[in-house]
């Protein structure tokens, strides 16, 4: 309850994991479930870069180089976007916090509202397997639904299952050097995280290596738990 308002709470999930652990397809079955509103700060970042934004051009090279964005342009983006009316229905937050850094940024906001983290999800992986998972993802450019070549592939070659778009469109980081890079900066500086909310008892474990919508009903289950 949030003491100022008197009103419920929003439910906020993070979403943890290495690039191609399954957190955006994940995070996009969870909000058709359960009615939250899914928050990807690499989203957020290709859109300011692709809006020739300040912090979008600060962004640019360290996203195209595998790296993390700064802790300040990264927080700042989230707090504008999680101020927006629809996040009151909660969020499923994907890919961010990325560092300790932002994990505490994130409490201190939370806290703000009478809000916190319900549940930290680690979405776990055999990390080799990983460069290949995303060599072979794409999205549409119509309404954002990801696929595989190999594990999602469309129904109709070429044709979005949702919205029947026919312009598809692969990431320029999704190539295999900047995903090492991107791994690399994951064990870095992302993993200690698991620790960080085992501590306040807020992790869950999901094994995301196997079928899309097996690894979709567990974490379901883990966000009714801990939404409950
Ligand atoms: P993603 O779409 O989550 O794989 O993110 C793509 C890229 O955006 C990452 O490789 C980073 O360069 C950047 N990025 C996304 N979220 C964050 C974050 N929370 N902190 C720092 N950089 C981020």
């Amino acid at each position: 309850m949030n003491a100022a308002t008197g009103l419920p709470t929003a439910p906020v999930l993070v979403l943890l994991g290495p690039p191609g652990a399954g957190k955006g397809t994940q995070a996009r079955l969870l909000e058709e479930r359960r009615g939250l509103v899914q928050l990807s700060t690499g989203d957020l970042l290709r859109a300011a870069v692709a809006a020739g934004t300040e912090a979008g051009s600060q962004a640019k090279k360290v996203m195209a180089a595998g790296g993390l964005v700064g802790d300040d342009i990264v927080i700042t983006i989230l707090r504008d976007r999680l101020g927006d009316p629809d996040c009151a229905r909660g969020v499923i937050l994907d890919g961010f916090p990325r560092t300790t850094v932002q994990a505490q940024a994130l409490d201190e906001l939370l806290a703000a509202s009478d809000q916190k983290v319900n549940a930290a999800v680690s979405l776990e992986v055999d990390d080799a397997a990983m460069v290949s998972r995303i060599s072979g993802r794409y999205t549409c450019s119509s309404c954002g639904e990801g696929y595989h070549d190999q594990f999602k592939p469309t129904a109709a070659a070429g044709f979005c299952d949702k919205c029947s778009g026919n312009q598809m469109k692969r990431r320029a980081d999704d190539n295999p050097d900047t995903v090492a890079q991107r791994l690399t900066a994951y064990h870095a500086q992302t993993a200690p995280l698991i620790t960080y909310y085992e501590d306040k008892q807020s992790l869950a474990r999901v094994d995301a290596m196997g079928d899309i919508n097996d690894i979709a009903t567990a974490l379901d289950l883990v966000a009714r738990r801990a939404l409950a």
